[in-house]
């Protein structure tokens, strides 16, 4: 049966949420949607100076299929957790309006945003109205020139800026995410966290993963974990606290703080047996791992005027087609075609 698509989200009509749970018995709950795959930064591990060939306006979702993707999403396949992506997120347009009309979807999803943090001292406040509760800013050094020889773009002020407004609007807790690069900025490692347990955000070092346009990862580059906290010791006692079922980071808390550390160890201490994730891409197509090389095109079901019968059906097929997890260490890793700023963090 097939029935045109309307503006208003029918995912949670008299439906009840069967569990997204793949071959492996892994529970899906988390989302994690691109809504742009345009930045505003030029960061050297991610893009090219000149950025990529952006997606045609055409091809991206707009707002209502993705309020009506989500009310599946959440209706029927028991998503809980909807985190925000790009690109850059906050660079599409209408943002707080679309927060708005997610968070008022039955059952609604914990809504947060991984930003780079321009932009958020202007929105910060209407976000939070809208209904985002949480929001991770990508930071990964504190010095202005290295931040503008990282990004490209000299902003450095505008991050910190909107990282102090989306403490203040009570975007709790403020996660700040560094991504440490051998030679580049692994030797701010302490000098990041000193600044989180400051200023009250919540500090997360991950390790780099090859999902740059360039292809140019080298694994002598990233920083593992161990090395990472080892960097933080030289510095802070850290006293570990319990891990959250399905949670990436590792946490340490600083002691004599209420601040709180976390390494999220995607290389050399992988978490895919515990994965809980799937992406949608701005483009409206749905991956069931970060480093997938398939894709399910549910952009062109919702244009044909499939059902939302069909996208659950097509959203559970491609979650049972999922792997165990990335091949990163072994010999035949190859990476996806689409790089991280085309399918989101
Ligand atoms: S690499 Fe894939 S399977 Fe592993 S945690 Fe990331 S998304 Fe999940």
């Amino acid at each position: 049966m097939s029935r045109p698509h309307t503006d208003q989200p029918s995912g949670t009509t008299g439906t009840v949420a069967r569990p997204l749970t793949d071959r492996f018995g892994r529970v899906h709950t988390d989302l994690r949607l691109s809504l742009t795959d345009r930045c505003n930064l030029r960061c050297t591990y991610c893009m090219p100076a000149e950025g990529l060939d952006w997606l045609p306006k055409n091809e991206l979702l707009s707002d209502d299929e993705i309020v009506r993707l989500v009310a599946i999403a959440t209706g029927r396949l028991g998503i809980r957790e909807v985190r925000l992506t790009g690109g850059e997120p906050l660079v599409r347009r209408g943002l707080p309006a679309l927060v708005a009309r997610i968070a008022a979807l039955d059952p609604a999803p914990e809504l947060s945003i991984t930003t780079n943090g321009i932009g958020l001292a202007r929105c910060a406040e209407a976000l939070r109205e809208a209904g985002l509760r949480r929001v991770n800013v990508s930071l990964d050094t504190l010095r202005p020139e290295r931040f503008a020889a990282i990004t490209r773009r000299d902003r450095l002020s505008d991050v910190l800026a909107g990282l102090a407004a989306a403490r203040s609007a009570g975007l709790a807790p403020v996660k700040v995410n560094a991504v440490p690069v051998r030679g580049v900025n692994d030797d701010e490692i302490a000098d990041l966290t000193a600044f989180a347990v400051e200023h009250g955000y919540r500090m997360r070092f991950i390790e780099s993963m090859p999902l740059d346009a360039q292809g140019a990862w080298e694994r002598e580059k990233m920083v593992p974990a161990a090395e990472i906290l080892e960097r933080i010791g030289e510095r802070f006692e850290l006293v570990p606290v319990p891990r959250e079922d399905n949670a990436p980071a590792e946490e340490w808390r600083i002691a004599g703080t209420d601040s709180v550390v976390g390494v999220i160890a995607s290389v050399t201490r992988p978490f895919c047996g515990n994965c809980d994730r799937v992406r949608l891409t701005a483009d409206g197509q749905l991956r069931n791992c970060l480093f997938a090389t398939k894709e399910s095109d549910l952009r062109s079901l919702l244009r044909d005027g499939s059902d939302d019968d069909a996208l659950e059906a097509a959203w559970r097929s491609c979650i049972a087609g999922k792997g165990p997890g990335h091949t990163i260490n072994s010999a035949d890793f190859r990476q996806p075609d689409r790089p991280m700023s085309a399918i989101g963090g």
